[in-house]
């Protein structure tokens, strides 16, 4: 059930200090984690909290091994409520993620034609490039988010007789249709959407679902985007700006998302939880420390976090970086 590391799983380092001060708190994950898989509390308790002495981050060890956080992800945990609840806020109340004013700062200082995200469609800032591509009253987009579904539903026919089938594929052409024509309106506006996805146990896929409709593929249909595999990623191919909103710490192969993300595009922006404690549902957390050692490895960047007029509720910190000096010009110009 626990997998023991002798390495640091973002910079691969072996300097691994245990933390002296070691605590362990409960909370709602811990707790349905534990129920689910009936563990008891003296097995949470092996995982200590250590530092690596290159990167900075800290790291749980042991943690959860691979067939464990598949049932977490997957199963215990298959819908990410917070991905979700964005979509859903949107949709009802038009109400935007909250990552203070960084979509604004993005917009005005760049000229962003594409744009990327990482793993997760709704923790980011798609739906604001969404929201400001359509100039249409809430009506239309509680319309296009039911089409989406009803489209994607109308898809899933396993127990229905050869007539219904049909049936049920014209109908699902009609939604499609009415997705398309929606779409097409301001079609000179719109910057071209990808979402890279590595699949990893290590984060939400298989099972975030919403009215059995899952993210990626809702997401795909609503904002017009193309899911790019990173094991299939075209470098010719330049991307303006990289999100990663909270999902560096959701994979098991953080420095190769980042890296790529980088060279890639000319800014990546990392939004991430800066957790001193590291609950047990996380396997690392990064810290400020951990800029400067992007910084040592040319990895230049400007941490945001006090500059987006966020008021924040836990502990995070938001941050953009580049291979190039020139292209955080204008954002360091800010601090
Ligand atoms: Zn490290």
């Amino acid at each position: 059930m626990l997998k023991t590391y002798s390495h640091c799983i973002y910079c691969n380092s072996k300097k691994l200090i245990k933390i002296q001060k070691q605590k362990f708190r409960k909370n709602f994950y811990i707790e349905t984690i534990m129920l689910d898989l009936n563990l008891s509390e003296k097995i949470l308790r092996k995982m200590k909290v250590y530092k690596c002495k290159n990167c900075k981050i800290l790291q749980n060890n042991p943690w959860f091994d691979d067939h464990t956080l598949r049932k977490i992800y997957a199963n215990i945990y298959g819908q990410h409520n917070r991905g979700w609840s964005n979509m859903l806020n949107f949709i009802k109340n038009k109400k935007l993620p909250d990552h203070g004013n960084v979509y604004n700062l993005l917009i005005k200082n760049y000229k962003i034609r594409s744009y990327a995200e990482f793993n997760n469609p709704f923790t980011g800032l798609f739906l604001n490039f969404f929201n400001n591509e359509f100039s249409h009253k809430q009506k239309f987009f509680k319309n296009y988010f039911k089409n989406n579904i009803n489209y994607l539903t109308s898809r899933q026919v396993v127990e229905k007789s050869t007539l219904l089938k049909k049936k049920a594929a014209l109908k699902g052409k009609h939604f499609l249709d009415s997705i398309i024509k929606f779409r097409d309106i301001k079609k000179r506006k719109i910057c071209k959407k990808f979402l890279f996805v590595d699949n990893s146990s290590l984060t939400w896929g298989q099972n975030d679902n919403f009215k059995s409709v899952n993210s990626k593929s809702l997401a795909s249909e609503f904002f017009d985007l193309n899911i790019v595999d990173i094991n299939s990623v075209n470098y010719k191919k330049k991307i303006d700006i990289f999100g990663i909103f909270h999902t560096l710490d959701h994979t098991f192969e953080p420095k190769r998302i980042l890296d790529l993300a980088l060279k890639i595009s000319k800014i990546v922006v990392v939004y991430a939880h800066v957790d001193d404690n590291l609950n047990k549902q996380h396997l690392f957390s990064i810290t400020p420390g951990f800029l400067d050692y992007l910084k040592k490895n040319k990895i230049y960047n400007v941490n945001l976090t006090k500059k987006i007029q966020k008021k924040f509720k836990s502990p995070e910190l938001y941050f953009a970086c580049s291979k190039k000096k020139l292209y955080l010009k204008k954002l360091s110009k800010l601090i």
